[in-house]
């Protein structure tokens, strides 16, 4: 389908840009990538007013700087920037292997971190690295508001931003060198959006105990969780398979997955259980708090 008729701005400094944003109140949609934006609007899902095209604000906030205590990511740096960050390799090697696993790579080359968290599609991959990071959202509107992630993502493409505020960074405290990660995103077929996704930060202590344990888990919600109560039964303990199973578990009581063409409510609360505990045991033996594992315990 073709979208509704709208007018196109394409202001050239962001204080132009939250202006142009204030004037519509709400009849005003903000350009990134497109990827997001202009599918819903071909389906006439959405019909904004006015298309606000950022592409004049690219050199400004388009940016992967490692600096002090944190990793800030501007918001119009695009997937495969991520995907291809010596810095974030080194640093948040979580980010390049979750950016990989993003669509295609058409939609790599176009499509923005910031626009993806904007969009908040329960299914999409960056809100579930946001959480498990512990990221921090920079929003600006003539002054600058800092969203921790838990507190962004309100519902399903509902987020906490105001009409008149764009995004304009991902900022990411840097984890110890010696942290576990992993990123597992079970998809349908190749470039799919998750069936589920999880996305898990161990950080090891004492003792081959583990200090913190950071889970959190997208598809199979109305918005990406944190799975807290897996969390706290992991935190201090020495991980064995079987720890680790049982937290996978209690990671998936709390999703409440919709039957569709990905499968059947009760499937995929089994695969989150699976892929939680491939993600856990993953991230604890990058941590090297447990050997290498045989796949079937994988
Ligand atoms: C074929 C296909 C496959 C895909 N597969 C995946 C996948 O596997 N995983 C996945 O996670 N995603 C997937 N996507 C979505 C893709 O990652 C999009 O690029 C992303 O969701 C939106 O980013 P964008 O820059 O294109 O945003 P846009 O489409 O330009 O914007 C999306 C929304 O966010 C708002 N917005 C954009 N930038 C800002 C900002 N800085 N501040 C405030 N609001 C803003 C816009 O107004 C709009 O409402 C896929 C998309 C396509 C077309």
């Amino acid at each position: 389908m073709i979208p509704r008729s709208f007018q196109y701005v394409a202001p050239k400094t962001l204080p132009e840009v939250v202006r142009t944003l204030r004037k519509y109140k709400g009849d005003a949609k903000l350009l990134a990538g497109g990827h997001s934006l202009v599918p819903l609007m071909k389906l006439r899902l959405s019909n904004p007013q006015v298309i606000v095209d950022m592409r004049h604000l690219r050199p400004k906030l388009a940016y992967i700087k490692s600096d002090g205590k944190e990793v800030r990511i501007g918001a119009l740096t695009r997937h495969a920037e991520i995907e291809h960050s010596a810095e974030l390799k080194r640093v948040l090697p979580i980010f390049p292997a979750a950016a990989e696993w993003i669509g295609d790579m058409q939609v790599r080359n176009m499509g923005t971190i910031g626009g993806s968290l904007a969009h908040a599609d329960p299914a999409s991959d960056w809100p579930v690295v946001a959480l498990a990071t512990d990221a921090t959202l920079v929003a600006y509107s003539g002054r600058t508001r800092r969203i921790p992630a838990v507190k962004f993502f309100q519902g399903p493409f509902t987020t906490s931003l105001k009409y008149y505020e764009v995004l304009t960074e991902i900022a990411v405290p840097k984890p110890p060198p010696e942290h576990g990660w992993a990123w597992k995103k079970f998809e349908r077929k190749a470039g799919d959006f998750a069936t589920v996704n999880t996305a898990v930060f161990i950080t090891p202590g004492r003792d081959g105990r583990i200090e913190r344990a950071s889970i959190a888990v997208g598809a199979v919600h109305t918005k990406p969780y944190r799975a807290t109560e897996s969390e706290r039964m992991l935190a201090g303990k020495v991980p064995t398979i079987d720890l680790l199973r049982s937290a996978a578990e209690k990671a998936a009581e709390i999703a409440e997955p919709a039957s569709d063409l990905r499968g059947s409510a009760e499937y995929k609360r089994e695969m989150v259980k699976v892929f939680v505990r491939r993600a856990l045991v993953e991230a604890c033996e990058r941590a090297n708090l447990i050997r290498p594992q045989v796949a079937e315990v994988r």
